[in-house]
């Protein structure tokens, strides 16, 4: 039987990020992965590299240059006319992108010397690990040390099957050949907001159908309500505390029944998207009498360094508790192989920045004003609008702003919230920040660069003590 030191269940972003940190601790390094591409060929990298995080963005940037193009340009004093869209080719051009990412994994493994099962595993007693191959084979290897990182599914609804022909998770909204006329999604989270605003750019008729009374409960007021604007005038429709209780294929459609407080309707759409969330993967992971622990909503039960309580066997990713992210998962992934090694690994849960690809972006990290106010902790706030930042306004981006919560005694920088063009990336000065304790009086004194989208972080770090230049504080 091999023996290694460390086997990786799962070769996702928090799979291969723990492989790879592994091996360059000189630890003896397994990943197994049963992914495959769209060409049905082993695929390593998981939902986020295959059918996640960088198909969807690259389907978001095709979406935007042809909104742009139809939209924006002319503002700019230029003029297109007759503008098509190729969706085959916009989507060929994805896979492209993908097959580049997951071949790129599979060298990554090569160049590490990462030994690369291709099957599904299964941990057993004794840190063993059984390994079935697409074949039916099957080998069992076996570790000083195991890390699983089996990821997570799409949460489907009873009444709402996945054909991916009409009725699509997130894999199919990627995949779809031509500009559904009307398209309905259930679910106004991360997915829905994203993959609608792909369709609604590219012409679709699009409406989002949200259980919840709250648009994006989980974000700051203040930018959920320029989002929920900005999506209105994308034509995005968004129905609030609608619940789906059918959604039955007629023919080449699906009609789907909600109730909302006007009572029970119906909306025919020809494709119909369901992202109600997503749920830890850790079916047929573990075989009898491994000792590892199971929560109710079947994630495998870690404590705060993602180990099992069982000797030699971790766990990281989406398939524990926590953010289902994947930078939450890398960061567990290296966290875990640094433990392992004898080293210091550590995840800061509090400074996770959430992103949302849509136009415009959305981030955040730290906390909302609503989580201070139950918590009773007394802060200060300082925003600034896009709408006077040069750059902004140069670009013809100016909706959305900057918001800088600090501790009203302090001044350390308690949550930042962002909604506007490149604030994506603008968070990463927030997380850096809040990572090394800093107050908003640090940033507001850091010199940022003119003219750019970063001054309005620095105005409303300096709007926090009302002393922001570009605006009556
Ligand atoms: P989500 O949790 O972000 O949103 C699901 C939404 O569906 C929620 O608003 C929920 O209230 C609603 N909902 C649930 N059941 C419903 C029902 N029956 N009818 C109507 N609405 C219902 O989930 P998601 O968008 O499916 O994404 C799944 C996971 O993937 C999330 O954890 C997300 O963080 C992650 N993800 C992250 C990114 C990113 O970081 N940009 C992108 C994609 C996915």
């Amino acid at each position: 039987m091999d023996q290694f030191d460390v086997i990786v269940i799962g070769g996702g972003p928090a799979g291969y990020h723990a492989a790879i940190r592994a091996a360059q601790l000189g630890l003896k390094t397994a990943c197994i992965d049963a992914g495959l591409g769209k060409d049905g060929k082993a695929a390593l990298g998981g939902t986020c590299l295959r059918v996640g995080c960088i198909p969807s963005k690259a389907l978001l940037d095709s979406s935007k240059q042809f909104h742009n193009l139809q939209h924006s340009f002319g503002d700019h004093g230029i003029s297109v006319s007759g503008a098509k869209i190729d969706v085959k080719a916009m989507v060929a051009r994805k896979d492209k992108i993908v097959r580049q990412f997951t071949g790129g994994v599979a060298l990554l493994f090569k160049g590490n010397k990462i030994t690369s099962y291709f099957g599904t595993g299964k941990l057993l007693k004794d840190r063993q690990v059984e390994i079935s191959a697409a074949d039916g084979s099957k080998q069992t290897i076996a570790a000083t040390n195991v890390i699983i990182a089996t990821g997570s599914v799409p949460i489907e609804l009873p009444f709402a099957r996945f054909d991916n022909k009409l009725i699509l998770d997130n894999a199919g909204a990627l995949d779809v050949e031509a500009v559904p006329k009307r398209l309905g999604v259930i679910g106004a989270g991360v997915i829905g907001l994203e993959l609608g605003s792909v369709w609604r750019r590219l012409g679709a008729e699009v409406t989002v159908l949200e259980a919840l009374p709250d648009f994006l409960g989980t974000a700051d007021r203040d930018v959920a309500k320029v989002a929920a604007r900005e999506f209105a005038k994308q034509g995005l429709t968004i129905k609030l505390g609608a619940k789906v209780s059918k959604a039955e294929i007629k023919g080449d459609t699906v009609e789907v029944t909600f109730a909302d407080a006007k009572g029970e309707q119906k909306i025919v759409v020809d494709k119909l998207l369901v992202a109600v969330g997503r749920r830890a993967y850790t079916e047929g992971v573990l075989g009898d009498g491994t000792g590892v622990k199971v929560d109710a909503r079947g994630r495998i039960d870690v404590d705060e360094h993602c180990w099992t309580g069982v000797e030699g066997v971790w766990a990281v990713g989406d398939c524990v508790r926590g953010a289902m992210l994947a930078h939450k998962g890398f960061e567990e992934g290296m966290a875990v192989a640094e433990l392992i090694a004898g080293k210091a690994g550590h995840v800061n849960y509090d400074t996770i920045p959430w992103v949302i690809y849509t136009e415009p972006e959305i981030a955040w990290a730290g906390k909302t004003e609503e989580e201070l106010k139950a918590a009773n902790i007394p802060y200060k706030t300082g925003s600034f609008p896009f709408a006077a930042v040069g750059r902004a306004v140069a670009m013809n981006e100016t909706a959305g702003q900057v918001k800088v919560i600090a501790h009203a005694e302090t001044d350390r920088i308690l949550g930042v919230h962002m909604v506007g063009p490149g604030v994506s990336e603008l968070i990463a000065e927030a997380v850096v920040a809040m990572e090394f304790h800093g107050s908003a009086e640090d940033l507001a004194r850091i010199v940022h660069a003119h003219p750019t989208l970063s001054e309005a972080v620095h105005e409303a770090a300096l709007s926090v003590d009302k002393r922001a230049i570009h605006k009556a504080n």
